[in-house]
């Protein structure tokens, strides 16, 4: 049964449960320094705003210890944040607790487009564990239920999967964000305009292997770069040094190998790399051909051939999908062949599609995150639905 979304309820006036995912990154000082999960849930409250909804926002930021609430993890600065971003003259309303007296009384005393925001879902023991008390607990704020937290899909908790049994089809839905997440990934993967290709980085082949089997029965080229591409080179016979390598994953990188060599699927690797005599930022650095990878060496990038190789191979691309960072890009040494492939993928003509919160990162850094046709918000939902895989939050809402 197909999801409804918002513009399918009739929510006008009604006490709506919006579930968020405001997990945003913060500096030691407590600093949002990315505010776009925030920002993505903006069109769905603005439109239960003008139907004159009583809005209870909720998400989980981080991982508390349940039953204790520090501040750190408090959601506070979200409010504060989204107070600014809506532009609305109303202050939003931020509950002490989740499920305890102050949201409650907080909850009562809303008016036609007040905003209340519940603490930190995690401050409570019920939320990971998908417990249906709380779940009810949650249930009981509102007349329907929204889910907008397409980061928090892939998770079966208790505000993204239990709480939906109590809603009936007439009152539940997913959010503006999701659905447009969904579509995305959906569409494009389902029904690509071709050549399309997938690049793949990140650490480690088995966090995407899955993934990786999954694309090749829809992609016209594979690149892949960061660190799992020495398991691949690996077992193609190349010394990596102590660069990161699955060795029980060699065979599997062979019959991927293999795999697309049968399907007539172009595969890329890395032919040249940047590497260090140790993982640390402070230390010299070469770039060499993947025959000379010194032993002991770390492979930590991409080099420079290879951001060139890989700007060919994209040359022609109509849609491109993108997961996983070509290097270590958080040390700024390392991070090169990453913005260089940022730079390459937003200037094609292709559709752009960027998952994964490190690649996010990488574009968002690179400036390039506004080129790009649709960055997602959520990591692991993403990849999961990139290994055709359903997502558990999205299930309960059909
Ligand atoms: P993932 O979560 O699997 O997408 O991996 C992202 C992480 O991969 C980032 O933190 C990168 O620092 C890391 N990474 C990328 N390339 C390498 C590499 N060559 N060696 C070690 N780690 C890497």
């Amino acid at each position: 049964m197909k999801v409804k979304t918002l513009k399918d309820l009739n929510i006008e006036g009604k006490r709506v449960f919006i579930r968020c995912d405001f997990n945003v990154p913060k500096d030691e000082f407590g600093n949002i320094t990315d505010d776009r999960r925030i920002r993505s849930a903006l069109q769905t409250i603005r439109y239960c705003i003008d139907r004159d909804c009583k809005i209870i926002l909720a998400s989980h930021y981080e991982r508390p210890e349940p039953g204790k609430y520090e501040e750190q993890y408090s959601l506070a600065p979200v409010a504060k944040r989204l107070h600014t971003l809506l532009k609305i003259k109303n202050e939003i309303f931020m509950a002490e607790d989740v499920v305890g007296e102050d949201a409650k009384a907080k909850a009562q005393k809303l008016q036609a487009g007040d905003v209340l925001l519940l603490e930190n879902l995690r401050y409570e023991a019920g939320e990971t564990v998908n417990d249906e008390g709380f779940a009810k607990q949650l249930a009981d704020f509102a007349d329907f239920y929204i889910n907008d937290a397409f980061g928090a899909c892939h998770r079966k908790h208790a505000s993204i999967h239990a709480i939906t049994k109590f809603f009936d089809n007439e009152h539940k839905g997913a959010g503006f964000l999701m659905e447009k997440e969904i579509n995305f990934f959906s569409r494009v993967i389902e029904n690509p305009m071709r050549p399309f290709i997938a690049v793949v980085g990140g650490s480690k082949v088995s966090g995407k292997l899955q993934a990786l089997n999954n694309l090749l029965n829809k992609v016209d080229k594979l690149i892949i770069g960061g660190g799992m591409a020495f398991t691949f080179l690996k077992a193609q016979g190349f010394e990596v040094g102590n660069s990161l390598v699955e060795d029980d994953l060699l065979d599997e990188a062979k019959n991927i190998m293999d795999k697309a060599k049968e399907l007539n699927i172009k595969f890329y690797l890395p032919v040249d790399v940047v590497v260090a005599p140790e993982f640390s930022e402070n230390t010299i650095v070469k770039f060499l051909p993947t025959q000379e990878i010194p032993k002991g060496w770390f492979g930590l990038d991409i080099g420079p051939a290879s951001s060139r190789l890989f700007r060919e191979a994209l040359g022609d691309a109509r849609t491109i999908i993108w997961n996983g960072p070509m290097g270590v890009y958080e040390m700024d040494r390392f991070s090169k062949g990453s913005i260089a492939m940022s730079h390459n993928i937003a200037q094609t003509h292709a559709t752009t599609i960027v998952g994964g919160g490190d690649t996010a990162d990488v574009t968002q850094r690179a400036g390039d995150a506004d080129e790009m046709t649709f960055v997602s918000t959520g990591g692991g939902a993403s990849l999961k639905l990139i290994e055709g895989e359903s997502l558990p939050g999205l299930d309960a809402l059909r």
